[in-house]
């Protein structure tokens, strides 16, 4: 364990799968463990690149937002949602504890300021979860004095990733405030809708606070119209595109 305020320029390492845990139908949390003696030291929000084997070819490189607090450095976190019929999602997915894998990282600027100016708000859908559970964890331990908004939609109920962690949390930490949104429940008695349609509804003083979005593009395109509408000014508006 670190402070986690170190960091490095990127480095290639050769990890071995620590183990592979399902999260919901489609996405599993793989722990990555680094070679004996080597830590990691990144901000939380980065990514790394998974190489990915093919025969008679170069490996494919393919992005993956490291979803465990830079607190801990010898191993990582990813949240990977199976994709039908895509290459390195399906690569991870057969993934076994112990196979060995090759990574490179830390890379990204989609992190926060060491200092925050105001209160922040976390927007995702589905995997787009992964940097902001390091994100998340990263301010609490270091014990943040602003408000952290977590507004997390998916379809099913079944979807939700890392439910019960984010719950504790909501009930532990009195700064940390958890919004979970369906927008296809089934039994779930929660909020109902699309995150974008869920921010005037839960965000007070919303023009006053810092929005981070991630997953994939039209989520993020629609959020970003609807805060532009609500008058938030783009310079407090910052997004990771999946695709
Ligand atoms: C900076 C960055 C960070 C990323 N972090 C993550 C992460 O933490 N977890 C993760 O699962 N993916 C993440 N991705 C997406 C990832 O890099 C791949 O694009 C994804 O796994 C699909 O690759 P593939 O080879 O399986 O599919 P391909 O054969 O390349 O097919 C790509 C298709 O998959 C769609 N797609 C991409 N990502 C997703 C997704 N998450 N859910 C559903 N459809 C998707 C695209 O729209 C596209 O149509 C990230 C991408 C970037 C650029």
């Amino acid at each position: 364990m670190s402070t986690g305020q170190r960091t490095r320029p990127f480095e290639m390492y050769e990890t071995r799968v620590e183990s592979i845990d399902n999260l919901s139908p489609r996405n599993v949390n793989v722990r990555f463990q680094l070679p004996q003696g080597k830590e990691k030291y990144f901000k939380a929000g980065q990514f790394v690149q998974i190489f990915v084997p093919r025969e008679g070819d170069k490996p494919r490189r393919t992005a993956y937002s490291i979803a465990s607090p830079p607190q801990l450095t010898d191993s990582f976190e990813l949240c990977v949602t199976r994709v039908d019929g895509g290459v390195s999602s399906g690569y991870v997915h057969q993934l076994k504890k112990g196979d060995k894998v090759t990574v490179l990282g830390p890379l990204g600027r989609f992190t926060l300021p060491d200092n925050l100016p105001r209160d922040v708000v976390f927007i995702a859908t589905g995997s787009g979860i992964a940097p902001f559970r390091s994100m998340v964890n990263d301010l609490l331990y270091k014990e943040t004095d602003k408000n952290v908004y977590l507004l997390y939609g998916n379809r099913h109920d079944d979807d939700i990733l890392y439910q019960k962690e984010w719950e504790k949390l909501a009930s532990t930490e009195k700064n940390f405030k958890l919004y979970l949104t369906l927008s296809q429940p089934k039994n779930w008695t929660g909020p109902k809708g699309y995150v974008g349609s869920k921010i005037e509804e839960f965000i007070p003083n919303l023009k006053e606070k810092d929005y981070y979005i991630c997953g994939l593009s039209t989520m993020i395109d629609s959020v970003k119209d609807k805060l532009r509408e609500l008058e938030v000014p783009d310079s407090q508006i910052h997004f990771e595109k999946y695709d």
